[in-house]
C-alpha cells in the first residue's frame, strides 16, 4: 500500500531535478576546491555557483555573505556562539524566543553555562513573540537575539520586520532560524532586516547534512571550528561539493516553484484542517491565518501524540508529533507548553507538513485515519 508522507518538516525527499543536476559532482568532480589545478578549480566553481544561487534565494547583498555548513544546527551554532564569543567585550547577554528550535536553544544554554545572561521572551497563545517583552529584554549589553522565521511545530509566522526594528534600535544582531519557513514563504534578508540566517538544504529538497549561514556584511563573528580556513576562515574543513552544489540548485528551484508549491499546499492544508477539526475535542495549534502554507497542526484531548503517530503509521500515513528532532524524549513539547497548554494538553499533538508530492486525493484517507485513530485511542485511554 502506498505511503502518504506528511512529515516534510522532518525530512524531504531529494528532488529528482536536484539529483540530476548534482550527479556529476558525485561521479566526476572529486577535486579539493583548495587545489589550484583544474580539477580543484572545477570543484571551487561548483561551490561559488551554489553560493550565488543561495544568495539569490534570500536576496543577500552578495554571494560572499553565504557560508556553507553541515546543516541548520551548525549554522545556528556558528551564528550564536560565533557572535557572542567575538563581541564579549560589549556585553554578555543573549535573547531568544520561548519557542526556538533546540538547535538554537541548546547553544544559548551552553553560553548561559559559560556566564552569559540568557533571557527567554514569552509568546502568546498563537506562538507570536511578545514584542513589549522583547523591547524590555534587549539592552546595550545584548549581543544577539534569535527568533525563528516560523515555527516547525505550530506553523506560526513571526512578524520578522517588527522584531528586527526593535532589535536594531538597540544595535543588536538579529539571528533568524529559517529552516521551517524557507521554500514556503519569500525571505528577503535585506528588507526583513536580518543579520544572520540559518538554512538547511534538506528543507529545500536538497540532500541532508548540508546547510548555510547568511552573515550580513560587517557582522563581527568568529569561527567555532578552526582548521584549514575554508569558508572565509569561518568554517574549516574540506567542502562537501555534491551537497553544496545540490543545495544551490535546490534553492534555485525552491524560489522558482514557490508559488506553485504554495497553491498546491494551501488547497490540501485547508481541506485537511476542515476535515480533522470535525473530530470531537480537536483543536488547531498555532495561528489560523499567519501560518506556513504547508503546515497543519492539531491537538486532541485525552490521547498521546506518540500513540497517534504509531496508529497513523499502521494506516501507512506518516505524521509527526511535537518536535521530530526530539520526539524520542517523550517529554511534553516545549513549544506547546510555551503557548500556554497544560502538560496533559501538550502531549496529544499531531503535526502535518505537506510537500511537493502530496495531492488532494490524500486528504480523505488521512482524515479517515485520524478519525479512526482518535476513536480507537480514546477507547483505550485511562483519561
Ligand atoms: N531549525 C528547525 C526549525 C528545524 O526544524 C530543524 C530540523 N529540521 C533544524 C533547525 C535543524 O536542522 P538540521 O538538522 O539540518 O541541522
Amino acid at each position: 500500500m502506498k505511503i502518504i508522507y506528511l512529515d516534510h518538516a522532518s525530512a524531504c525527499p531529494l528532488d529528482q531535478r536536484v539529483l540530476a543536476f548534482g550527479r556529476k559532482y558525485l561521479e566526476d568532480t572529486f577535486g579539493n576546491p583548495s587545489s589550484l589545478y583544474s580539477t580543484g578549480l572545477e570543484a571551487k566553481t561548483a561551490i561559488e555557483s551554489a553560493r550565488q544561487k543561495v544568495a539569490g534565494f534570500i536576496n543577500a547583498e552578495d554571494e560572499k555573505s553565504i557560508i556553507f555548513t553541515s546543516g541548520a544546527t551548525e549554522s545556528s551554532n556558528l551564528a550564536i556562539r560565533g557572535t557572542a564569543l567575538r563581541n564579549m567585550a560589549k556585553g554578555q547577554e543573549i535573547v531568544a524566543s520561548a519557542i526556538e528550535h533546540i538547535s538554537v536553544f541548546n547553544p544559548m544554554k551552553e553560553l548561559q553555562k559559560q556566564g552569559f545572561k540568557l533571557t527567554i521572551i514569552p509568546v502568546d497563545h498563537y506562538g507570536h513573540i511578545d514584542l513589549r517583552e522583547l523591547e524590555k529584554a534587549v539592552s546595550p549589553e545584548t549581543i544577539v537575539t534569535s527568533v525563528m522565521y516560523a515555527n516547525n511545530e505550530i506553523g506560526t509566522i513571526q512578524p520578522i520586520r517588527e522584531i528586527s526594528e526593535i532589535v536594531h534600535r538597540k544595535g543588536i544582531y538579529f539571528h533568524v532560524d529559517a529552516c521551517a519557513a524557507a521554500g514556503h514563504i519569500p525571505i528577503d534578508v535585506q528588507s526583513d532586516g536580518i543579520d544572520l540566517l540559518s538554512l538547511s538544504s534538506n528543507a529545500l529538497y536538497g540532500p541532508q547534512g548540508v546547510g548555510a549561514l547568511y552573515i550580513k556584511p560587517g557582522v563581527k563573528i568568529q569561527t567555532i571550528m578552526p582548521g584549514g580556513g575554508q569558508e572565509r576562515g569561518l568554517r574549516s574543513g574540506t567542502e562537501n561539493i555534491f551537497g553544496i552544489a545540490a543545495m544551490g540548485e535546490a534553492a534555485r528551484i525552491a524560489k522558482e516553484d514557490m508559488e506553485k508549491d504554495r497553491q498546491n499546499d494551501l488547497k490540501i492544508r485547508d481541506e485537511l484542517i476542515r476535515g480533522i477539526l470535525k473530530v470531537e475535542d480537536s483543536y488547531l495549534t498555532g495561528h489560523p491565518v499567519e501560518r506556513l502554507p504547508h503546515h497543519a497542526s492539531f491537538r486532541f484531548a485525552r490521547i498521546e501524540g506518540e500513540s497517534i503517530l504509531l496508529s497513523m503509521d499502521m494506516f501507512n500515513i506518516q505524521i509527526a508529533t511535537g518536535s521530530a528532532c526530539s520526539s524520542q524524549t517523550l517529554e511534553a513539547s516545549r513549544v506547546l507548553l510555551a503557548i500556554g497548554l497544560k502538560h496533559e494538553e501538550a502531549h496529544g499533538s499531531m503535526v502535518i507538513t505537506l510537500g511537493r508530492q502530496n495531492r488532494e486525493e490524500e486528504v480523505a484517507p488521512t482524515v479517515e485515519a485520524v478519525k479512526n485513530t482518535v476513536a480507537k485511542l480514546r477507547m483505550l485511554s485511562p483519561l
